[in-house]
């Protein structure tokens, strides 16, 4: 019996591709998801967002019972680390989390295939499992395979001595001195979960700031709260070798600029210089699907690459952020496309998070970009040190910056460093959004007292009127 012809595969079951597939199911296409890892939800479910999340809550609820429950009054004696208890827990939010993407396909009646998938022509859909292979004819192919640790000459990745962001996720004990390779999302992330848990963290940077995508005041801030968290950051600095022993490793560091070479002895090494895309093994080449010098798959606006039929999304594509909730949009936005509805991803307004503690977080132009463009703004800017909650809370590390423009005021950014910055930022995306004022959010009443108040503060301070400073 021939196979049926599915109007759209997307291959990959991530955040782009598990959303795309639920998205198009929902507008009557007739839809498949490859997926080769065995589970669905992609890097973000199985070794990304939420094993991370996971981890950073119950290392920061560790760390308050050890260092700041006692500002409280509430004393606690003989806190102690389960951490085999923790990584269980850890396990099971993400068990939980796959196995409801899979009755969320069965609810959808979206055709779920476990296995590795490659394209054999533009319409036709090689499926290789264990039991054989199958191939499944489709009117349009969505690639969704997201990305992969990118390596770093010099430090081979065993996943024992020398990790990535996925071995990092499950050490079976804190190091006792981790090296983190890297400065940005990953590296100051799982670099909190580990000092919390009682690592000595030494971050080594290759640029002259962390997270070196974020607004510069921002970047430098929260290098400054995590030093105060016992982080140790070494910044201009470039690993050059790792030997990699029985109880530890031995990294060669140069200056980025080039010079005299030191070494640093540790007992783990965590490599997190980015994340590349990933398209082999997928027959891209065969059919003629471009990508670009790094392997990025170059798309329009309505996600199709060169190849007519062949479309992509998520990490796969170049100069947009690699980020979960971009990669559910994008695969939303191509369900609708091709289920002939208008749909687009506002790129300005993608927020970013980095969940350590404070969070950072942002959206929109950085005052750095703004420079760089020439556009003449204006900052407004309100300390959580003035914010009654942030002081009732005893939460009060961070900022909340908003930069308008000049002349019309429209918003153009907005960084926050801060309790609870990852939820906050939300108002701020949909302002962006709505195209607002500055003078649209400080007139938007905000309830007392909340941490939010510091938006309108900072919207205030545009203005030179905020209140409470
Ligand atoms: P992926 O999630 O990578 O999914 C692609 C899927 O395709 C994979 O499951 C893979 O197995 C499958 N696949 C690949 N090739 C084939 C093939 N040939 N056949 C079948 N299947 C195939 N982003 C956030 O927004 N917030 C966060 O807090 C966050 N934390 C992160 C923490 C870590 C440690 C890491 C590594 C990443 C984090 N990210 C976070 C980034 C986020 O995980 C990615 O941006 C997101 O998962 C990309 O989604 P995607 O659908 O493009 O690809
Ligand atoms: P990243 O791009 O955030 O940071 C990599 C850092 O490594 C940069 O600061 C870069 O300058 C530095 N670097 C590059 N080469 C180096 C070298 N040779 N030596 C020292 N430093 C070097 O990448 P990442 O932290 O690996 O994370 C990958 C991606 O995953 C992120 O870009 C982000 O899109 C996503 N992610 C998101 C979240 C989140 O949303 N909270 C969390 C984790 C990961």
């Amino acid at each position: 019996m021939s196979e049926p012809i599915h109007d759209v595969v997307f291959i990959g079951g991530g955040p782009g591709g598990y959303a795309g597939a639920i998205r198009a199911a929902q507008l009557g296409l007739k839809v498949a998801c490859v997926e080769r890892r065995g589970t669905l939800g992609g890097t973000c479910l199985n070794v990304g967002c939420i094993p991370s999340k996971a981890l950073l809550q119950s290392s920061h609820l560790y760390a308050q019972a050890t260092h700041e429950l006692g500002q409280h009054g509430i004393g606690v004696a003989g806190v102690e680390l389960d951490l085999a208890r923790m990584m269980a827990r850890k396990d099971k939010v993400v068990a939980d989390l796959t196995r409801g993407i899979e009755q969320l396909f069965r609810k959808n009646k979206v055709d779920y295939l476990k296995g590795s998938a490659s394209l054999a022509t533009a319409d036709r859909v090689r499926v290789a499992a264990d039991g054989g292979e199958r191939v499944l004819a489709a009117r349009h192919v969505v690639l969704a395979t997201g990305s992969e640790v990118m390596p770093l000459p010099g430090v081979a990745i065993d996943e024992r001595r020398i990790v990535s962001s996925t071995g990092a996720l499950c050490l079976p004990a804190a190091p006792k001195h981790l090296v983190v390779v890297g400065g940005g999302y990953i590296g100051l992330e799982l670099g909190s979960v580990w000092a919390r848990l009682g690592a000595k963290v030494t971050v080594v940077e290759f640029l002259d700031r962390v997270l070196p995508n974020m607004d510069g005041e921002v970047s430098k801030q929260v290098q400054r709260l995590l030093q105060r968290q016992g982080l140790t950051f070494k910044l201009s600095t470039k690993v050059v070798g790792a030997i990699a022993r029985d109880d530890g490793v031995d990294l060669t560091l140069e200056a980025a600029a080039g010079g005299a070479g030191e070494t640093l002895a540790c007992d783990i090494v965590l490599v997190a210089v980015g994340r590349r895309p990933a398209t082999h093994d997928l027959g891209l080449e065969a059919i003629g699907v471009a990508r670009d010098a790094r392997g990025f798959v170059p798309v329009d606006a309505r996600y199709c690459t060169n190849v007519a039929g062949v479309h992509a999304i998520g990490d796969l594509l170049p100069e947009r952020p690699m980020l979960a909730h971009k990669a559910e949009e994008e695969g939303v936005a191509v369900a609708e496309l091709l289920a002939g509805k208008s749909a687009h991803v506002n790129y300005e307004a993608i927020p970013g998070v980095v969940y350590t503690w404070p969070e950072v977080a942002a959206v929109g132009r950085s005052e750095e970009e703004l420079k760089r463009a020439n556009r003449p703004y204006r900052v407004g800017k309100f300390p959580f040190l003035a914010n009654s909650r942030a002081r009732a809370n005893a939460d009060t590390d961070g900022f909340v910056k908003l930069l308008a423009d000049a002349g019309t005021d429209r918003l153009l950014g907005a960084h926050i460093v801060g309790p609870d910055a990852g939820t906050m930022i939300a108002e701020l995306a949909l302002a962006l959004e709505f195209a607002v004022s500055a003078e649209d959010i400080a007139r938007t009443c905000h309830a007392h007292p909340t941490l939010n108040e510091a938006v309108k503060e900072a919207a205030l301070a545009l203005d030179g009127r905020a209140i409470n400073i």
